[in-house]
């Protein structure tokens, strides 16, 4: 690189800038408060994980580990090390590791980046953020169903509306070897119709050529036997038990026979929040029911159910059913000129924050007139204005700048209590 060259942030990974940022922290909070309303602890991870982890948890025989994990060498110790593409491996590693799971059924949840190198697109990057939310130790699909009125519940909080629920169930491990033999039977009679991809997969994992994003494999794809119709008994009550309490519930579901995710930890439930409005990026939220997890990667076998939002999709859609809303307006912009009103500003800013306003004070001097520019542009309610005048006599001139009103001077704690007792 030619010492002059721009360095530019790496491909698919994203700055967020203020005008963006808004809108992620009226997420963030918006999450807060929902994860309260459920029960939902929050745990934080790291970032970088023993490549083994993902290895063995979300499964060799995936995109994700096959071609999209950020993988290295530390250069240190020769240890093989990941950037995390997703948060449940490291969440049930960290409880299993703290023993958090000694008393009983547990609720976490993470925010935060994940890592997966794929073609940067719309929706698509190589860092992207997650919520997800994790149920360990419950069995029942009461949890299963409990989730998804949750995310039903953050969408509305979000105000958006039109997503729509697809669910599926892949049974038991009995159940899915049962299908698997059924698959690649079907497959194989179809060999000359499969693409590279579902060739490779054909006997190391088959299920996942149900995914296939491939037009041209959707007719095999559609007439391959359905695991739904293979379900074990314990699985077929499980399932039944989640659609009646969806229905009792109110929440539309759409029963989708080729949900498989693509991850291999899953079983029994799985699902889905799609739309429409963002082209082929359409999944915002996903998870489902991942009960060998826990023993798979060496603890004490026991079930669990979780989802993860991708935030970006998210944020696509309230960005648009939101348009044209912008950022809340700052409270006050301080104006100033002349030493001693200088002086006075700083002390004058400090107590306004004291009484919970928003204050911008000006830096840098420069005229009134160039300085009530720039409290106009700042999107301010009121300017606060202060000569050498105000200051000798500990007062403040306030203009009001989104509403036709004269100005007018008062002390300081009299303009905190105007403040708060005009709509400005
Ligand atoms: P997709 O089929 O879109 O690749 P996935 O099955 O790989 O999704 P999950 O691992 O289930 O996705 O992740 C949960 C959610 O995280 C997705 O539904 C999506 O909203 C979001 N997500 C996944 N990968 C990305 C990415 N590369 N960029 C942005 N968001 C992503
Ligand atoms: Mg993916």
């Amino acid at each position: 690189m030619e010492m002059n060259d721009k360095i530019q942030a790496i491909r698919g990974m994203n700055d967020i800038l203020p005008t963006d940022a808004h809108w992620w922290e009226f997420f963030e909070e918006t999450v807060k408060d929902w994860l309260k309303a459920y029960g939902y602890l929050s745990i934080r991870l790291p970032i970088v994980e023993q490549t083994a982890l993902f290895r063995r948890s979300i499964g060799e025989v995936t995109d994700i580990v096959e071609k999209e994990m950020y993988t290295f060498e530390d250069a240190l110790n020769g240890e093989s090390l990941t950037l995390r593409p997703e948060g449940t491996a490291s969440c049930v590693r960290a409880v299993l590791q703290h023993n958090l799971l000694y008393a009983g059924a547990l609720r976490l949840s993470y925010m935060g980046p994940m890592f997966r190198h794929e073609r940067p697109q719309k929706g698509r990057y190589r860092q992207f953020h997650q919520v997800g939310v994790e149920a360990l130790g419950f069995e029942g699909p009461d949890i299963d169903a409990e989730q998804i009125v949750m995310a039903a519940r953050l969408w509305k909080n979000l105000g958006l509306s039109g997503l729509k629920l697809e669910i599926n169930s892949l049974g038991d491990s009995a159940s899915r070897a049962r299908h698997r033999g059924k698959l690649i039977r079907h497959f194989e009679e179809n060999l000359d119709l499969l693409d590279e991809d579902a060739k490779r997969r054909l006997h190391s994992n088959p299920l996942r050529i149900l995914d296939s994003k491939n037009p041209a494999m959707r007719e095999i794809v559609e007439a391959a036997p359905k695991l739904l119709d293979d379900l074990d008994e314990d699985s077929a009550a499980h399932f039944a038990e989640l659609k009646k309490t969806l229905e009792g519930l109110g929440i539309h579901f759409e029963i989708n026979p080729r949900l498989v995710r693509g991850l291999d930890y899953y079983n029994r439930t799985v699902f889905e929040w799609v739309t429409d409005k963002l082209g082929a990026q359409g999944t915002v939220c996903a998870g489902g029911r991942y009960d060998g997890l826990v023993g798979q990667i060496g603890g004490k076998p026991s079930p669990a159910c979780g989802f993860a939002i991708g935030i970006e999709r998210i944020l696509a859609l309230v960005e648009e059913e939101n348009q044209g809303r912008t950022a809340e307006a700052r409270d006050v912009y301080l104006v100033h000129q002349g030493e001693a009103a200088s002086r006075f500003a700083m002390i004058a800013s400090e107590f306004l924050r004291d009484n919970d306003f928003s204050v911008i004070l000006h830096c840098g001097g420069g005229s009134f007139k160039s300085q009530m520019k720039k409290a106009d542009a700042s999107g301010a309610n009121v300017a606060v204005i202060i000569g050498d005048d105000e200051a000798g006599a500990g007062e403040v001139t306030l203009k009001p700048l989104r509403v036709e009103a004269g100005q007018q001077r008062m002390g300081l704690a009299q303009a905190v209590a105007w403040l708060n007792s005009h709509s400005i």
